[in-house]
C-alpha cells in the first residue's frame, strides 16, 4: 500500500479536487509506477463530463518509473522508464488476433475502471473505495497500480526531459499515428486531408510526412492550428469555414483524397471527409462523438467504392507502435515537443480549460 496525491471527481462535471488516497499493493500482473507526468485527453474530459459514477480518478497518458513488481511480473524491474497505454485482457480472441484495441473487455478494463478480477485498488482517507484503474492506471496521481499488458517500457537511456513529455504516446498520439500507419496504411506519394489540428489530427499529419504521403491537407476553425501544421510540413491548409471547403481540398488532392480522418466526432464534418475523397479512397472516424449520433452518406459515393472506417487507439498493439513512434522521434519525423504544454500537477482544471478552449493543443500535467 502507497499514499498518494490524486486528482478525484467526485460529482459528473465537477472540478478535479486534489486529496490524499491509498492505493493498493500491485498484485499478479501489476506493477506500482511513480508518474514523472500524465497528459491529458479528451476521453478524460468526455468521462469528466459524462461517465461518472463517483468519485474516480481518471488520466491516462502516463509517463514514469516502476517503484514495485507484483507476483508473476517478470519483465519489468524497479527503476524501469514506462509510459502506459490501453489495458486488454490478453485472453479474447481479438486480443489473441493481435488486436487489443479491440478487446472484449475494452470497455471495463478502460472506461469503467475495473480491475480484470473486480478488485479495487484506491480508497480515500475516509476508507471508502474510488474508482480506479480507468485505461488500467488512473494516472491523475502521483502513483499508479498498472498492469503489464499496458505498460510499455522506454530505452534506459531515454533522458527524463523527453520521458516525461512521453505519456500522450499511450494514447491521443498513437490514436492519430496510428490511424494513418495501421489503419489506413498510408503509402508514398499518397494523399491525407486530417480534419481537427489537435493532437490526434497532428500526429497523424507526421506520421502521412513520415510515411512518404506528399499531399497532406489539414481543415480547423483555428488558424494559428492551421499555422502550426503548416510548420509540421502539411502541404495544404484550409479554415472549415471556407464556402468552397470540399471543391478546393479536391482540387489540392488532384480530384479526390486517398485518405481523410477525422477527429472532431461532428457528424457534419464525418460526412465532409467522406465528400472530399476519391473513388475509392477512404476516411476513418476517429474522434468521439456523444452516443445516439448519427451520420448520413450519399449512396453512390459508397457504391462507387468510398470507404468509411471507424478506429480505436490507432489500431496499435502499444508494445509494438509506441517503440516504432519513439524511433520515430529521435530521427526527427515526430516532432510533437511543437504543441506539448506543460503544467503543474495542481493546475489540471487549468490545463483542461486551456485544452477545451483551444489556447493549448496538448496539455501534460508535471508531477
Ligand atoms: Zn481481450
Ligand atoms: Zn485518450
Amino acid at each position: 500500500m502507497v499514499t498518494t496525491r490524486a486528482a478525484v471527481i467526485r460529482d459528473n462535471g465537477a472540478e478535479f479536487t486534489f486529496e490524499d488516497v491509498t492505493l493498493a499493493s500491485p498484485g499478479f500482473g501489476e506493477v506500482l509506477v511513480r508518474n514523472l507526468a500524465t497528459g491529458v485527453c479528451h476521453s478524460d474530459i468526455v468521462a469528466q463530463h459524462g461517465m461518472v459514477f463517483s468519485p474516480r480518478i481518471f488520466g491516462h497518458e502516463g509517463a514514469g518509473v516502476v517503484e514495485e513488481v507484483g507476483p508473476g511480473v517478470t519483465t519489468l524491474k524497479p527503476g524501469d522508464k514506462v509510459i502506459m497505454g490501453f489495458n486488454s485482457c490478453g485472453l479474447c480472441g481479438n486480443c489473441l488476433s493481435g488486436k487489443p484495441f479491440a478487446c472484449d473487455s475494452f470497455l471495463p478494463l478502460n472506461m469503467l475502471c475495473q480491475r480484470l478480477d473486480g478488485a479495487e485498488t484506491i480508497h480515500d482517507s475516509a476508507g471508502k473505495a474510488i474508482a480506479g484503474n480507468f485505461f488500467g492506471q488512473s494516472s491523475f496521481a502521483q502513483h499508479s497500480v498498472a498492469n503489464v499488458r499496458n505498460i510499455v517500457k522506454l530505452p534506459e537511456d531515454t533522458p527524463e526531459t523527453v520521458h516525461k513529455l512521453l505519456g500522450p504516446f499511450g494514447c491521443g498520439l498513437s490514436t492519430g499515428a496510428g490511424t494513418v500507419i495501421n489503419a489506413l496504411k498510408v503509402r508514398p506519394a499518397e494523399s491525407l486531408v486530417v480534419f481537427g489540428a489537435g493532437g490526434v489530427g497532428l500526429a497523424g499529419v507526421m506520421a502521412a510526412l513520415a510515411s512518404g504521403a506528399t499531399t497532406v491537407v489539414v481543415v480547423d476553425l483555428n488558424n494559428e492550428r492551421l499555422a502550426l501544421a503548416t510548420t509540421l510540413g502539411a502541404t495544404h491548409v484550409f479554415n472549415g469555414q471556407d464556402a468552397d471547403l470540399v471543391e478546393k481540398v479536391r482540387g489540392a488532392t488532384g480530384g479526390g483524397a486517398h485518405y481523410a480522418m477525422d477527429t472532431t466526432g461532428n457528424m457534419s464534418v464525418v460526412r465532409t471527409s467522406h465528400d472530399v475523397l476519391r473513388i475509392g479512397g477512404t476516411t476513418a472516424m476517429v474522434g468521439l462523438s456523444a452516443p445516439g449520433k448519427a451520420v448520413e452518406f450519399e449512396h453512390m459515393a459508397i457504391l462507387d467504392g468510398r470507404n468509411v472506417i471507424g478506429v480505436v487507439e490507432g489500431h496499435a498493439v502499444p508494445q509494438v507502435f509506441i517503440p516504432q513512434l519513439i524511433e520515430l522521434h529521435r530521427a526527427g519525423k515526430f516532432p510533437f515537443e511543437k504543441f506539448v504544454v506543460e503544467y503543474p500537477f495542481d493546475q489540471l482544471n487549468q490545463a483542461i480549460a486551456d485544452s477545451q478552449s483551444g489556447k493549448s493543443i496538448k496539455p501534460i500535467v508535471v508531477f
